[in-house]
C-alpha cells in the first residue's frame, strides 16, 4: 500500500518535473492537460486564458475565453455555466454535477493580473488529498508560467520578444496548414508585418539613448492601441517590431497598417517630435518556412525603405507588380 502511494507520488513528481521543462506557453498548457489526464484520470481537459470584459452599468460580469485549439461552440456553452461564473467571480474552485461526471473549474491567477481557468471532467469528486495535490500543481504551473512569460517578453516595451515570435510563427504555420488541408484551396490572409522606425539612429544621436528608449516605449504603446487583441505584437530587436496580423484580405491588411503608420506620423514624441515608420508585410502560405515568411516581409520593408520610407509595402503585391522577382530555385527575391 505504502509502496503504491510512493510509486504514485514518484510518478507525479516526474510529471511535475516535466512541467518545469516546457519552453513555450502552449507546451506548458499541454503538459498540465496531460498530467490531469494521466494522474487525476480527468477527461476532456482544457486550459483557457480569461479576458474580463468591461462591465456596463447594471449588467452582469462578462468574460471571453481564449485557448489555442478551442472550438467556438465549446466556449459558448462553457460561458453559460453558472459554475464557471462562480469560479471567475470569486476565484474559487467551482464544481458542477453533470450526467455521470463532475465538471471542475479551477481559476489560475497569472502574472500582471491575467487569469487562466482549467476545466476538466472527472467521474468521481476529488477527495481532500487530491484537492491538495491539485492546488500544489496549479501553484507550480503558475510559477512556470511566470518564468516563461518573463523569458518571452522584452523588458523595455513589455511586448513579446523574438523567442516568443519563433514559437508563434511555428504555431501560425501549423494552424494554416491544418486549415489548408481541411478546406483545400482556401486563402489565408494572416500576415507577418515587419515595422522599422525610420532614421532611429538620429534620435539617439540628437537626443541621447534615454530619449531613444522612450520613443521605443511610446511606439509600443501606439501599437497596443492600434492593433486588436487577436493580433500578436513583438519587439523583434532594436527599433524593429513584428505584428502577426489577421485580416480578411490584402486591402484590409494594407488599410490597418497604413492607419498605424499615420498614427505614428501624427504623434508628438516628447522632446523628439516627429517619428515615422516603414512597414513590409508578407502573407503566410502553406509549405513556407517561418524564416522564409520573415525574409519576404523583410524584402518588402527594404523596398519601402528604399523608396522613400514612411510607407507600407506588400511582398505579394511587389511580386505581382514585377518590382520583386522570386527565384524559383531558392525562394529568394530580387529588387528592381
Ligand atoms: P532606417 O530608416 O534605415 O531604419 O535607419 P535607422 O537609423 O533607423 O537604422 P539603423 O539600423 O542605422 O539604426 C538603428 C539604431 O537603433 C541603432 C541603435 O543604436 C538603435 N537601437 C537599437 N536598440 C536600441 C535600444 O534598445 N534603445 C535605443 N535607444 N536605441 C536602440
Ligand atoms: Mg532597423
Ligand atoms: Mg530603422
Amino acid at each position: 500500500m505504502n509502496q503504491d502511494v510512493n510509486a504514485g507520488s514518484c510518478d507525479i513528481c516526474l510529471a511535475t518535473l516535466n512541467l518545469t521543462e516546457q519552453m513555450s506557453a502552449h507546451a506548458l498548457h499541454q503538459c498540465l492537460t496531460d498530467i490531469m489526464k494521466n494522474y487525476f484520470h480527468a477527461i476532456h481537459v482544457s486550459f483557457y486564458h480569461v479576458h474580463h470584459l468591461v462591465k456596463k452599468k447594471s449588467s452582469e460580469d462578462a468574460w471571453r475565453l481564449h485557448a489555442d485549439e478551442a472550438q467556438y461552440h465549446e466556449v459558448q456553452s462553457l460561458l453559460k455555466s453558472k459554475s464557471l461564473k462562480e469560479c471567475l467571480s470569486y476565484q474559487n474552485i467551482a464544481e458542477e454535477q453533470q450526467e455521470k461526471k463532475i465538471r471542475y473549474h479551477v481559476p489560475i491567477p497569472l502574472v500582471k493580473g491575467a487569469l487562466g481557468v482549467l476545466v476538466f471532467d472527472i467521474s468521481k469528486a476529488l477527495n481532500a488529498y487530491q484537492h491538495d495535490k491539485l492546488e500544489k500543481l496549479t501553484h507550480l504551473f503558475r510559477n512556470c508560467d511566470a518564468h516563461l512569460t518573463a523569458f518571452h517578453h522584452d523588458v523595455l516595451t513589455g511586448l513579446a520578444n523574438r523567442m516568443a515570435l519563433n514559437e508563434a510563427m511555428k504555431r501560425q504555420l501549423l494552424k494554416h496548414q491544418k486549415k489548408y488541408r481541411r478546406q483545400g484551396e482556401v486563402e489565408d490572409f494572416s500576415s507577418v508585418c515587419m515595422l522599422d522606425i525610420d532614421f532611429f539612429k538620429r534620435v539617439n544621436d540628437n537626443f541621447g539613448h534615454l530619449y531613444g528608449d522612450e520613443v521605443l516605449l511610446l511606439f509600443s504603446r501606439l501599437m497596443r492601441e492600434c492593433f486588436r487583441d487577436e493580433d500578436q505584437l513583438f519587439r523583434y530587436g532594436g527599433e524593429e517590431f513584428i505584428v502577426i496580423l489577421h485580416c480578411f484580405n490584402d486591402d484590409e491588411t494594407l488599410m490597418v497598417l497604413n492607419r498605424f503608420r499615420e498614427k505614428v506620423e501624427a504623434y508628438d514624441f516628447p522632446q523628439v517630435g516627429k517619428v515615422t515608420v516603414s512597414v513590409g508585410f508578407s502573407r503566410f502560405k502553406a509549405g513556407v518556412l517561418p524564416s522564409e515568411v520573415l525574409e519576404y516581409a523583410d524584402k518588402a520593408l527594404y523596398f519601402a525603405k528604399d523608396h522613400g520610407r514612411n510607407q507600407v509595402a506588400s511582398y505579394q503585391a511587389l511580386l505581382e507588380a514585377g518590382h520583386l522577382v522570386q527565384k524559383s530555385s531558392d525562394h529568394q527575391a530580387e529588387i528592381f
